[in-house]
């Protein structure tokens, strides 16, 4: 197995807040963390990187992944670093990618500011007579020396 089993997180088309799960299904396939399940079939454990327990993998006909009711993060994000790291093992990371829907609709309404207006009551800004612009001043700004001062100083390099 190469020493980067996933590739690059930026080209996986996940949502940033995934990132910590990508990088934990790569520890876990480089640790050769998932094995199938003896009696079922459809079923895989994969090692627990944060708990000394085994995640049980369900793998469906229709090639919908999930994760064992104990994983906090698959129930959060209807994903998490076993599900990847068995699809992965399964080639079926695209088709897991590719179905992925996380609710964006909420996660955009709560990053929404509160405060949409002004006070009632408020008065907008008095607007200032549009008068010439006075320019005065912009000519007198002094030139900054250039750098042919070297006579006077030296650079001492400590
Ligand atoms: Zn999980």
């Amino acid at each position: 197995m190469t020493s980067d089993p996933l590739g690059d997180f930026c080209d996986s088309g996940l949502p940033e807040f995934l990132q910590g799960s990508w990088e934990n299904a790569k520890t876990i396939l480089k640790l050769n963390g998932i094995s199938r399940h003896p009696t079922d079939e459809q079923k895989y454990v994969v090692i627990s990187l944060s708990q000394p327990i085994v995640h049980t993998i369900h793998v469906k006909p229709t090639g919908a992944i999930a994760c064992g009711k104990e994983c906090h993060r698959f129930k959060t994000h209807r994903i998490c670093a076993h599900a990847i790291s068995v699809a992965k093992t399964l080639d079926i990371l695209d088709f897991l990618i590719s179905h992925y829907n996380p609710n964006i609709g909420q996660a955009v309404l709560s990053a929404m500011p509160k405060e949409s207006g002004k006070k009632p009551g408020q008065q907008t800004r008095k607007r200032k007579s549009q008068s010439a612009r006075d320019t005065t001043g912009w000519d007198d700004i002094e030139q900054a020396q250039p750098h042919n001062d070297s006579s006077y100083y030296s650079v001492v390099f400590v």
